[in-house]
């Protein structure tokens, strides 16, 4: 069965540790600052009003204007709060940071402040466990794609409230498989989504390496089914951490493995395009895949992938950087029919 989820680890944090440079402030302390200057509606205002403004950067007396304050004394106390980290006075006028953009879209993504949930509706997808048909459920800014009659939890990724907003059902549903093969993308070529850290990988082959957060997510037998580990039956799973922000995900080995050019060219072929299939359902096409672990740290591995007669090695070496890979058709040296 397929598992495939991404979560924010609860345990994992930036390092607080470091002083920024020549400030005297510790890390903390830096962000805290910023964060303080940004505790104001006016403030936020600013920021909102200059990102809308096509004309900026805007002299103070039209900012001052649109973002609706009447007293400079007061507009200009609000201004310095945010100068030089979140908007930028030049000699045209105020413009906006790229810091100040970023604090733009936490607000405008609703990140911050939504908290409302969305009923699960019927997707147009099908259990793998027990070919029900799937819901999926909004919550705390995370979608799950659960099934209502065994109840598994078969796909769980963060998304911002804005992705609602403005479409339907089906289109929210389609959007999120979208975003989510996107993210699956980058997390298998060790990028994170989020903050585009590097991380590493840990095969799966008891509790201790799922996440906590995931693990209080799963029911007992959601989490047995999770660290079930049969190399010669293909089932493996592999977590992904962000060194940097603690975003994890979670997929099968064979999953992951798509993501890989020769390996995705190999399926093409076979006539299984892993770009569409949902990475729930991809095991179930991808034919025998059977995997010989030669070492775990650094993870190095062989799993061979057969499908039609074909059988495509792959060998993995330290980690997922050093993926090789070898096709051997089952007619190898005789002419095609
Ligand atoms: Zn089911
Ligand atoms: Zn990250």
């Amino acid at each position: 069965m397929s598992r495939n989820r991404v979560g924010e680890n609860p345990e994992k944090s930036i390092d607080e540790g470091a002083p920024k440079e020549g400030s005297g402030l510790s890390f903390s302390e830096t962000v805290a600052t910023a964060i303080a200057s940004l505790a104001s509606e006016t403030r936020l205002r600013i920021l909102l009003v200059l990102w809308d403004a096509q004309d900026r950067p805007l002299r103070f007396g039209e900012l001052r204007k649109r973002v609706g304050v009447a007293d400079p004394g007061q507009f200009r106390y609000h201004l310095r709060k945010l100068e030089d980290q979140f908007v930028r006075n030049t000699a045209e006028g105020y413009d906006i940071t790229n810091a100040g953009v970023n604090v733009v879209w936490a607000v405008r993504s609703g990140d911050l402040t939504w908290s409302g949930d969305v009923d699960p509706f019927p997707i147009d997808s099908v259990c793998p466990a027990c070919s029900a048909g799937l819901s999926l459920r909004y919550e705390e800014q995370m979608f799950f794609v659960i099934c209502p009659d065994c109840g598994r939890t078969h796909e769980m990724a963060p998304f911002h409230p804005s992705g609602l907003v403005g479409r339907t059902n089906r289109e929210i549903h389609a959007a999120f498989e979208r975003v989510s093969h996107g993210q699956f993308e980058l997390g298998a070529h060790d990028i994170c989504p989020r903050c585009y850290g590097t991380g590493s990988f840990t095969l799966v082959t008891d509790e201790n390496a799922v996440p906590t957060d995931l693990r209080e997510e799963l029911s007992a037998a959601e989490l047995a089914d999770l660290t079930r580990y049969d190399l010669q039956e293909g089932i493996a799973s592999v977590v992904w951490t962000c060194s940097q922000c603690g975003l994890w995900m979670e997929f099968p080995l064979a999953v992951l493995l798509c993501h890989r050019t020769a390996v995705a060219e190999f399926y093409r072929d076979h006539g299984v395009d892993v770009d569409a299939v949902p990475a729930r359902d991809l095991p179930n096409h991808l034919g025998d895949v059977a995997i010989t672990v030669t070492e775990l740290d650094p993870l190095s591995m062989l799993v061979t992938m057969t499908k039609d007669d074909e059988t495509l090695t792959v060998s993995i070496d330290g980690g997922f950087a050093g993926v090789a890979t070898e096709r051997t058709p089952a007619d190898y040296g005789s002419p095609a029919s």
